[in-house]
């Protein structure tokens, strides 16, 4: 129980996520659902704040070593906080997850931070979140 999974608040992906945490052996990880995720901690000021302060209450109260840092492709909160489509959104969610990873380890040291992506996949057959894939 001393893990933490930061992921999105889209339901869509909320079947990944659990699978995800199952697949590390912490279905009963502590979780912290927002719009985009990780986004609110990649933008300055308040809303950096509040979810530093949310994620702090939640290390302390369960002594947690782990974050899980979870990002999805085809992400409606990221998409409105850049102002729409026409990004490469893989390559930026990966570079959002790194800079959030180091932004947690120094805020609180002993915390390990693994970042992951749910990818979105469109083909002939039809379109579907892939399972959570691990970011270097
Ligand atoms: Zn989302």
């Amino acid at each position: 129980m001393n893990t933490l999974l930061i992921g999105c608040s889209d339901g869509r992906v909320a079947a990944r996520q659990s699978a995800l945490l199952a697949e590390l052996g912490h279905p009963d990880a502590n979780r912290l659902i927002v719009p985009g995720g990780p986004l609110p901690l990649t933008r300055p000021g308040s809303e950096r704040r509040v979810a530093l302060g949310c994620i702090r209450e939640i290390v302390e109260e369960h002594d947690v070593r782990t974050i899980y840092l979870v990002a999805h492709q085809e992400c409606a909160a990221y998409e409105r906080a850049l102002g729409g489509l026409g990004f490469d959104q893989r390559e930026l969610l990966e570079r959002d997850l790194r800079r959030v990873k180091t932004l947690l380890e120094t805020s609180f040291p002993g915390v390990d931070v693994c970042c992951f992506v749910i990818p979105w996949h469109e083909d002939g057959t039809g379109a579907a979140y892939g399972p959570a894939a691990p970011v270097d």
